[in-house]
C-alpha cells in the first residue's frame, strides 16, 4: 500500500479539535470554508500520493550531485517540482496580491505535513521558499517585493536561507560573512556558508539566497547582523534572468539521509546583494523566516512519522511469525508488543499533529485579528511544535524499523529511509535543545502567563468532561496540575537551572497538550466509544504518565549536571 495522505485526519482535526472555524470566521480568511479546505486537501493528496511519494526512493538511491559546478537533482525531481509549482502549492498562504492563494497557514501546514510523508527531501525546497516569501512580505522594500514575490510564489524561483558558517551554528552571532556598500544602494557580500539546503539545483529559474552578513559598522554578536538578498542570477528589471552573480557551490555534503536535498557549502565572493529590512536588523527579519520554518520543520517530523507508520502497519499485517494470542489476520500485528508499537505511533502522530495545527491556527488568528494574545500563544507553541513534532518523527520512524524486524535494517523496505531522512529535523532550524531553551527562556519572560493560560484551558475542558469521559478527563486534569507546579518552579529559577530542565519540561508540556487534544477528539466523536476515544484512552493510560517523570527531571536544576568534573567524564 503506497503512502496515502491522511486527509480525513486533517479535516477531523480542523473541524473538531483545533477550531479552524474561528479562522474562517475572520474577514481575512472568510474563503477558507470547510468545503473549500476539504477540496484543497483532497487535491493536495492527489499530488503527494500519486506524483511525489514515488520519488522518495529516487532521492535516497540517487542523491543530488555536483557536476562541473552545477547541482543535478535526483531522477524525477524536476517533474515533481514542476507539479508542485504548477499546482500553486508554494503559495498556498502567500498574499493574493502577488499571486498566492491567501489561505490560512493551517492549510499550508497540512500540506507541508503531507509532502513530508510523501517525499521529505523534495518537500524541503518549497518549505524554504514559503519562509522566504513571508520574510520578504514583512521586511522587503516594495520594489523588491514586486520583483521577487510573484516569481517565488509561482515557484519559478526558489528560496534558501544562509545562516550557518563553520564557526557559527547555534551561535549565529559568531558569523563572519561581510557586506560592503557599493555606493549604489547594493552591497558586495563575501563569506562562506555551510549546510545550505537546496543551495543550488537544476529545477530551473533563479535561486534566491537570503544571507546573513555584517556591515562594516555592524556591532559584534547578533545585534550587528544584516540580511541580504543575493540571487544566483542578477534579475533584470522585467524579472528576466541576467548575469550570473559572484557565488558558487563549493561542494555538497554526504549525509546520513535526506539525500535528495542538496546540502551545499556556498562561497560568496563579493556577490551583489540587496539589503532586506533595516541595517543591523537582520536577525529580526530572519526570525520571520525561521519561525515559519520552525513550524514547517515540526510537521516535517510528523509527516515522516505518518509515512513510517503506514509502512509499518502494512508490514505488520502481512508478516506472519509465531502463534498469536488472539483471533485476527494472523500477522505479527496480533502480537501485543507489535500492537503497542503501532498504537504508540498512531497516538503520537495524532498528538503532535494537533499541537502543530493548533500553533498554525494561533498564527492565523494573530494575523487576522492582530490580537496580542494569539501571537503570544503562537510564539509559545512554536518551539513545542518544532521539537515535539521532530522528536515524534525520530521516535516513530525508529519504531517503524523495529516493527519490520531485520527487514527494517535492510534498505529495500524503505523503513530505514524514514528514520535516516527525518533525523536531521531535530537538528536543523535550531536544535531541539535550543527550542527548549527558547521555551523556558524567552517564551516565559511573561512570568509563565501563556503556560498558565493553556493549563487553565486544559483543566476547564477536563472538568467539563469529568462525568462523561471520567477515565480520560481525570488523568488529564491531574497531569495539567503537575505541569502547573513544574511551571511555577521554572519561572522562579535562574536561567541555567531552567535550561538544565528545558528539554524534559518541553516534553512534559507536549505530553499534557497531547492528552488535551486526545480528550477533545474523544469528546467530539459521536455515539459509543469509537476509534478516536480508544486511541485517546491508550494515550492517556500509557503515554501521558511520562509527564510526571519528565516534570521531576525538569525541576532537578543545573548543579547535578556539573557534579562530574571533565576529568571524571573523560576518566582521566
Ligand atoms: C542537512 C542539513 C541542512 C541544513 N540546512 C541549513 C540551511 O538551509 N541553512 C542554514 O543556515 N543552516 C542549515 N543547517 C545548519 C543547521 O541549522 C545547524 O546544523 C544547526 O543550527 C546546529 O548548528 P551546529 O551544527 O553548528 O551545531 P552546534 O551549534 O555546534 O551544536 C552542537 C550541540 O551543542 C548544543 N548547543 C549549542 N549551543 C548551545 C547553547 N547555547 N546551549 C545549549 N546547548 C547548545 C546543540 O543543541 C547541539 O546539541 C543545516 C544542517 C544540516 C545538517
Amino acid at each position: 500500500m503506497p503512502y496515502q495522505s491522511p486527509v480525513r485526519d486533517f479535516t477531523f482535526l480542523f473541524d473538531k479539535v483545533v477550531g479552524l472555524d474561528q479562522v474562517s470566521a475572520t474577514e481575512m480568511f472568510a474563503e477558507a470554508t470547510a468545503e473549500t479546505v476539504e477540496a484543497i486537501l483532497t487535491e493536495a493528496a492527489r499530488l503527494n500520493d500519486d506524483i511525489l511519494a514515488p520519488l522518495r526512493r529516487n532521492g535516497d538511491l540517487h542523491p543530488a550531485v555536483l557536476e562541473n559546478g552545477v547541482v543535478r537533482t535526483s531522477p524525477g525531481f524536476k517533474d515533481g517540482y514542476k507539479a508542485i509549482a504548477e499546482g500553486g502549492w508554494v503559495g498556498i498562504s502567500a498574499p493574493e496580491e502577488f499571486g498566492g492563494m491567501g489561505l490560512p497557514l493551517a492549510i499550508s501546514t497540512a500540506f507541508n505535513d503531507m509532502i513530508s510523508g510523501a517525499c521529505l527531501s523534495l518537500g524541503l525546497n518549497p518549505l524554504l521558499t514559503q519562509g522566504q516569501i513571508e520574510a520578504l512580505e514583512h521586511h522587503a522594500s516594495d520594489e523588491m517585493k514586486a520583483l521577487y514575490l510573484p516569481k517565488l510564489i509561482s515557484g519559478e524561483w526558489t528560496g534558501t536561507m544562509n545562516l550557518t558558517e563553520p564557526q557559527a551554528g547555534s551561535d549565529v552571532g559568531a558569523l563572519r560573512s561581510k557586506a560592503e556598500p557599493l555606493g549604489d544602494g547594493t552591497y558586495a557580500v563575501s563569506g562562506q556558508k555551510i549546510f545550505i539546503s537546496w543551495g543550488d539545483h537544476d529545477l530551473g529559474g533563479n535561486v534566491c539566497h537570503l544571507v546573513l552578513a555584517r556591515l562594516p559598522d555592524g556591532a559584534p554578536g547578533t545585534r550587528g547582523i544584516s540580511l541580504f538578498m543575493v540571487p544566483k542570477y542578477l534579475p533584470k528589471e522585467d524579472g528576466s534572468l541576467g548575469a550570473a552573480n559572484s557565488l558558487r557551490v563549493v561542494s555538497l555534503e554526504h549525509k546520513m539521509g535526506l539525500h535528495g536535498s542538496p546540502t551545499a557549502v556556498m562561497e560568496f565572493d563579493g556577490a551583489k546583494g540587496w539589503l532586506v529590512g533595516a541595517p543591523h536588523k537582520g536577525m529580526a527579519a530572519m526570525f520571520t523566516m525561521m519561525n515559519n520554518a520552525r513550524l514547517g520543520v515540526g510537521v516535517q517530523g510528523i509527516g515522516s512519522a505518518e509515512g513510517a507508520y503506514q509502512a509499518a502497519l502494512e508490514y505488520a499485517l502481512d508478516r506472519k511469525q509465531g502463534k498469536t494470542p488472539v483471533e485476527g489476520p494472523g500477522g505479527i500485528i496480533d502480537h501485543a508488543d507489535v500492537r503497542r508499537m503501532l498504537l504508540t505511533m498512531k497516538a503520537e502522530i495524532f498528538a503532535s499533529r494537533a499541537i502543530a495545527l493548533a500553533c498554525a491556527v494561533a498564527l492565523d488568528m494573530g494575523r487576522a485579528t492582530g490580537e496580542a494574545d494569539w501571537n503570544a500563544r503562537a510564539a509559545f507553541l512554536t518551539p513545542i511544535a518544532k521539537a515535539f513534532g521532530t522528536d515524534v518523527g525520530c521516535r516513530v520512524s525508529d519504531m517503524g524499523v523495529q516493527v519490520h524486524g531485520g527487514m527494517g535494517f535492510i534498505e529495500e523496505t524503505g523503513a530505514a529511509q524514514f528514520f535516516r531522512d527525518v533525523r536531521v529535523t531535530a537538528i536543523y532550524e535550531g536544535t531541539n535543545g535550543i527550542q527548549a531553551m527558547d521555551l523556558v527562556g524567552r517564551k516565559m519572560m511573561d512570568g509563565g502567563e501563556q503556560a498558565y493560560g493553556l493549563l487553565e484551558e486544559i483543566q476547564s475542558l477536563a472538568e467539563s468532561a469529568r462525568t462523561s469521559h471520567a477515565a480520560l478527563a481525570e488523568p488529564v486534569w491531574q497531569a495539567a496540575e503537575t505541569l502547573r507546579e513544574a511551571t511555577e518552579w521554572m519561572v522562579g529559577q535562574e536561567m541555567n537551572d531552567r535550561f538544565a530542565g528545558s528539554v524534559p519540561y518541553l516534553g512534559a508540556f507536549a505530553r499534557v497538550l497531547g492528552g488535551y487534544y486526545h480528550l477533545k477528539a474523544a469528546i467530539a466523536e459521536e455515539g459509543e466509544a469509537g476509534p478516536r476515544h480508544k486511541l485517546a484512552q491508550f494515550y492517556v493510560d500509557r503515554l501521558l504518565p511520562e509527564h510526571s517523570a519528565l516534570a521531576t527531571h525538569a525541576m532537578a536544576g543545573a548543579e547535578g549536571l556539573y557534579a562530574l568534573s571533565i576529568e571524571e567524564l573523560t576518566g582521566t
